[in-house]
């Protein structure tokens, strides 16, 4: 279903980086010899974390860039770490000249490259998505059971850890159930991890409640610092965790609309699918008729007007300015 091609040859360069991974909106690079890097650290111990304007919808990576979205996400991320700080370390390192370059300042961070989960690590405080049609099916969402009669976009009584696979790029994450994730990082990560997912979207769901937005659900991913590269993570051990001389950072990018779903609080109701804080302008121009594009096909999206590429910037700005209570410029 996917027409972009994330990570081509030919794709975005960095001059004194090399590029290690481009997934749909961000690329990843490792510092080259001659650049810069913070103090105690090698090269191969940071990575740079880029990212670019594009936004996807209906799982295309549409043509037309929304400007300063990378810029906008970035500084949101940052934000939330700060706030989550008291419950979790995270990885950013630098964000500033001359550690992150100027060509990518603002919208990129450098970050201690960490041993990473292998999971997704994704919880829920609203009924959707694919938590709503396992509800639909079994009557759980992620193996928890729930009463009876819930509908679209209820609130849940309590978040649900509810994990998933990593897929490799152009692939969807599966779902996987608790035990999956003790299966493939042993008890003591996985509970951690749980745990850890669980307490972040609580507080993003609170902070955010109290500022016009619904955080439904989010996926954050975590690394280990004190793990060697070849190490199996199922010896890790709770007396290493507790001890900390095994530690588990957040990774990745935090509570941001791409990595969560953000529902306007206004006029929320639920029983019915709610229009996405940030992405519902593109979405509804897509699946008008003025798009003439149908989802269901193979070809790609059509290029955004500028009026529905600027009302999204807006979107994207306006959450940010509403979350922070800062001006964005
Ligand atoms: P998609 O486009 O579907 O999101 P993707 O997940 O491969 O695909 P990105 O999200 O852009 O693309 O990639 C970010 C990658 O960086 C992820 O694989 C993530 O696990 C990895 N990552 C994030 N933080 C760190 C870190 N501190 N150390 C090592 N890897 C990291
Ligand atoms: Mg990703």
């Amino acid at each position: 279903q996917r027409t972009a091609q994330p990570g081509t040859p030919t794709g975005p360069t960095l001059p004194g980086y090399e590029l290690v991974h481009a997934g749909k909106v961000r690329e990843l690079y490792a510092p080259g010899p001659d650049a810069p890097l913070p103090g105690g650290f090698a090269a191969d111990e940071v990575l740079l974390m880029v990212a670019s304007d594009r936004i996807s919808a209906y799982d295309h990576v549409l043509s037309t860039p929304i400007e300063d979205k990378g810029e906008v996400l970035t500084r949101m991320s940052l934000w939330w770490f700060d706030q989550l700080a008291d419950l979790v370390p995270h990885h950013v390192l630098a964000t500033e000249a001359p550690l992150v370059p100027e060509q990518v300042a603002g919208r990129a961070v450098l970050v201690k490259r960490l041993r990473m989960l292998p999971v997704e690590c994704v919880a829920r405080a609203h009924l959707t998505g694919g938590g709503l049609s396992e509800y639909r099916r079994a009557g759980t969402v992620s193996g928890v059971r729930l009463r009876e009669g819930l509908v679209d976009g209820d609130e849940l009584p309590d978040p649900i850890f509810t994990p998933s696979t990593k897929a490799p790029a152009g692939e969807h994450d599966e779902p996987i159930s608790y035990e999956q994730v003790v299966t493939t990082i042993g008890e003591p990560l996985a509970r951690a991890a749980r745990n850890l997912t669980v307490a972040i979207l609580r507080r993003g769901h609170e902070v955010a409640a109290g500022r016009g937005i619904i955080v439904a659900d989010t996926k954050v991913e975590f690394g280990l610092e004190g793990v060697e590269a070849e190490r199996d993570l199922r010896t890790v051990t709770q007396k290493e965790l507790d001890a900390g001389s095994v530690r588990i950072v957040l990774a990745d990018e935090v509570l941001t609309p791409d990595s969560s779903r953000f529902w306007p609080a206004e006029g929320f109701e639920a029983g019915r699918q709610q229009p996405s804080f940030d992405k519902q302008y593109v979405r509804d121009w897509l699946t008008s008729p003025a798009s003439g594009w149908d989802k269901e096909s193979d070809t790609p999206p059509p290029v955004l007007p500028a009026d529905v590429a600027a009302a999204t910037r807006g979107k994207y700005v306006e959450a940010y300015e509403r979350l922070t209570g800062e001006s964005f410029r």
